[in-house]
């Protein structure tokens, strides 16, 4: 693996440059229910905030009834300016009463992926698709994860990752419009508005199914792959 950035001028170039490494680029044609802002017709109460302000906003946030069964909202944490975005589902119980995503038994697991490719959690940035907790830790319903689009589409804007890391179905799906499983959408690299992006599977699948690390693992080495040749 090279260690040299490579800097292009257009997305074209970048394709054709990923292209020539054999990195398998996966772009969605077709997506049902678009990422953030990108439809138009999606409220964005987000748009602008700095970083205090945005969290102050998540905080009071009342934009759908997951704010009535919560402990508190869980914003996200870790390095404002961070290389690595990691975006999971939602909080679960621990988080919602610690208010930190990743807390739990997966986020364990998780911060252990992370520091097999040199990151701590401190160095990359940790959210989630919902802020709040949904009951039972069912899914998300669509109108959850409509109200709650905008604050993660500011975060993005604000820390201005290199690679995002989506952990599991809903995070991926979410992100990149689409509603294939994660079998199919991981091992290839994708983009939301132009930052690779790569899937792999949620760390609490992985407890359940340990024998899945080893392509938890490969994922991992695409992004560190994407983010060492891609440069910002
Ligand atoms: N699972 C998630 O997707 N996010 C969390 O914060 C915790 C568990």
């Amino acid at each position: 693996m090279s260690s040299e950035s490579t800097t292009f001028q257009s997305e074209q170039q970048r394709r054709a440059y990923l292209d020539g490494l054999g990195v398998d680029v996966w772009v969605p044609r077709n997506q049902p229910d678009p990422p953030a802002d990108v439809d138009g017709d999606v409220e964005v109460p987000s748009a602008g905030m700095n970083w205090d302000v945005l969290r102050e906003s998540v905080a009071a946030c009342t934009r759908c009834p997951l704010h009535e069964g919560r402990t508190q909202t869980v914003f996200g944490v870790g390095n404002a300016n961070a290389d690595w975005l990691i975006i999971g589902e939602a909080p679960g119980a621990e988080e919602d009463r610690r208010g930190e995503p990743f807390v739990g038994r997966a986020g364990k697991l998780l911060d252990e992926m992370l520091r097999a490719v040199g990151q701590e959690r401190g160095d990359v940035f940790i959210a989630n698709i919902l802020k709040c907790r949904p009951p039972n830790n069912r899914d998300p319903k669509p109108d959850e994860t409509k109200a709650c689009r905008g604050y993660l589409q500011r975060q993005i804007e604000l820390v201005q990752p290199r690679i995002i890391l989506a952990v599991g179905r809903i995070a991926a799906q979410q992100l990149l419009g689409t509603d294939s499983p994660v079998g199919r959408l991981r091992g290839t690299l994708h983009f939301l508005n132009e930052i690779p992006l790569v899937v792999t599977y949620h760390p609490a699948y992985l407890l359940r199914s340990p024998t899945q690390k080893r392509k938890a693992w490969d994922d991992l080495c695409l992004a560190s792959h994407a983010l060492s040749e891609v440069a910002a």
